[in-house]
């Protein structure tokens, strides 16, 4: 073993090796070595290890793990998948997908100095939120906004900015948690404010919040049940009559509405409340996701009264939450899309796709299922729910159609999973009763070639 060890050459003379001459046109010598260095180590494991005892391959050895080492360095981690759940805004998936406003508005500012932060009109200082409040100031019927990283954020610098050491009024129906330890008690208590409950677990009356109302009281708070349901015996307070109170005891409401639409969706049977139905009703303050169903980059907006936006604005925990210039290009895009709701409806891929109708779904599918048969892969066309995920519209269920696989005498269906996942565009689907489901819902079909490409690779790896 000592031997095969002696016979490892030194880093400088295994960078002149012939295999390793092309890429020294692409990489730095260092940085060629420092790849030799860690492959080094490799295989001088795999000497002490006993697995490499044949001393006429080890420079090979070497050489191919170097070069292993730089093709999974030098490829990104984060990738494109192929969303074939049918889950319009999957949490794990990255939320929404951004319409093409909305991308090109990033793509082009990405490289470029912009006035994000200077008035072209005077010359002097401008404010970085200031390029989304005029359209939010349309699209919402609001005074002011103002935009975070995101949602969370933007309750949390709320809180802290309206409510810091005086009481917030909630109700305990809607003490939830958001996910990921995101709580509603936790965030309060972490910005600093006082948390009043009031009412009870499945109903809340008018009379709780009045009789909470003291001269302690900061904030009445109303938090949207965006990733959840209560069903029975139950009563919340709609925010119009929350306004009633809160302009009769001078305190000001702020609703956490978490999904945040600008787009109505009850012409498609889906009962979310508009932002700008809310500013109209008189809160004061709302919030919400850019990347729920908004459709567009990861984000926490703000929108309400100035006078309070104001205050917010000059809070010092601001300066840690706040939104960078890719988010506010590709916000400012996708928010430009909305001055036509008629056209929103097609080109914000969020609204899209939960929108679409069951003839659009049944006629994609039709054509996939085609598409799979010319590579002999025989799926069966079923009309199935999907869901709005991400935080959103927990109850509805959306029919759709989907393509359906069943495990055949060659074909495990867990492999063939796993085998989606581990394709160097991974596909994700869903499974149920040992059946594969991929929901047309969310499969763009500009995606079917690569789709039916990628699908039969993985699922031949599995025959
Ligand atoms: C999703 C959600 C949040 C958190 O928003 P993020 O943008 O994910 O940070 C907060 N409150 C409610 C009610 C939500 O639904």
């Amino acid at each position: 073993m000592k031997e095969l060890l002696r016979k490892i050459k030194k880093i400088d003379k295994l960078l002149l090796s012939p295999e390793l001459e092309g890429l020294r046109d692409v990489y730095s010598d260092l940085y060629l070595m420092d790849s030799i260095k860690i492959a080094v180590k490799v295989i001088r494991k795999k000497i002490i290890e006993g697995i490499i005892t044949n001393e006429n391959n080890i420079d090979l050895a070497i050489i191919s793990e170097t070069l292993k080492h730089i093709a999974l360095e030098q490829k990104p981690n984060l990738k494109k998948v192929l969303n074939c759940t049918g889950t319009v805004l999957h949490t794990n998936l990255g939320r929404a997908i951004l319409s093409n406003k909305g991308k090109e508005a990033l793509y082009s500012l990405a490289d470029q100095y912009t006035n994000l932060e200077l008035n072209l009109n005077t010359g002097k200082r401008g404010s970085r939120y200031d390029h989304i409040t005029d359209i939010l100031k349309t699209l919402t019927g609001c005074e002011d906004a103002l935009v975070v990283n995101n949602n969370a954020a933007a309750v949390l610098l709320i809180l802290t900015a309206l409510s810091k050491d005086k009481e917030a009024i909630v109700s305990r129906g809607e003490l939830v948690e958001i996910g990921g330890s995101f709580r509603i008690p936790s965030v309060m208590d972490f910005g600093g404010a006082i948390l009043k409950e009031v009412g009870t677990t499945n109903k809340t009356h008018l009379f709780d919040y009045e009789n909470a109302i003291n001269k302690e009281t900061g904030l009445l708070v109303k938090v949207h049940n965006s990733n959840y349901t209560i069903k029975g015996f139950t009563k919340t307070i709609p925010a119009e009559e929350l306004v009633q109170l809160s302009k009769k005891k001078k305190v000001p409401i702020y609703y956490d509405l978490g999904s945040g639409a600008l787009f109505d969706f009850s012409p498609y049977g889906i009962q979310e409340p508009t932002v700008k139905s809310l500013i109209t009703s008189g809160v004061d303050l709302l919030s919400f996701s850019g990347d729920k169903l908004l459709g567009g980059p990861q984000g926490g907006i703000i929108v309400g009264k100035k006078k309070l936006i104001e205050k917010i604005k000059k809070n010092q925990f601001l300066r840690a939450v706040r939104v960078d210039k890719l988010t506010l290009s590709a916000l400012e895009g996708t928010l430009l899309e909305y001055l036509d709701m008629e056209k929103v409806k097609t080109n914000n891929p969020t609204i899209n796709m939960l929108t679409v109708s069951l003839e659009t779904l049944e006629k994609k599918a039709l054509i996939l299922l085609e598409m799979f048969k010319k590579v002999n892969i025989s799926f069966s066309i079923k009309k199935l729910n999907s869901l709005s995920g991400g935080g959103s519209l927990p109850d509805k269920e959306f029919p759709s159609f989907c393509l359906l696989l069943e495990a055949g005498e060659k074909v495990s269906i867990p492999k063939l999973i796993d085998n989606l996942r581990f394709n160097n565009i991974p596909i994700l689907v869903r499974v149920k009763d040992n059946k594969l489901i991929m929901d047309l819902r969310t499969i763009k079909e500009e995606d079917f070639v690569m789709l039916v490409e990628e699908f039969t690779k993985a699922y031949e790896g599995t025959i």
